[in-house]
């Protein structure tokens, strides 16, 4: 991989570990607003369709919250990587992850034949 690639690479896993933390920050001001809102809301009204409804989303906001937070950590892996020099390497074989493939999916860590592995088990 020459150096323009890999600064490209490493401007775009940058940009989106910033994205991704403003993600969860701004989710977190939102839960905490929610929360207040659904709470507020039962002190004088207690519809159980409203609640299941709030309940509903509020574990839709954990799932995609779980996603982001997992996508931020595989942002940070692959920066990780890139600092320690291996970025390049499938982290299960040692074989290279190969340039094509880094530039679709930045955050990889496997060569597609190890990746293909784990996912079949
Ligand atoms: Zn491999």
């Amino acid at each position: 991989m020459d150096a323009t690639t890999n600064n490209m690479l490493r401007t775009f896993l940058e940009s989106e570990h910033k994205r991704l933390v403003t993600e969860i920050e701004e989710m977190e001001i939102e839960g905490h607003e929610a929360l207040s809102e659904a709470s507020g809301e039962n002190n004088y009204r207690d519809h159980m369709a409203d609640q299941g409804s709030a309940t509903f989303s509020r574990e839709l906001d954990m799932t995609l919250d779980e996603n982001v937070r997992e996508a931020l950590s595989g942002v940070e892996n692959a920066l990780k990587r890139m600092d320690e020099g291996v970025y390049e390497a499938c982290e299960r074989c040692g074989a290279p992850i190969g340039e094509e493939r880094l530039k679709a999916m930045p955050t990889a860590t496997m060569c597609i034949t190890c990746k293909a592995a784990e996912e079949s088990r």
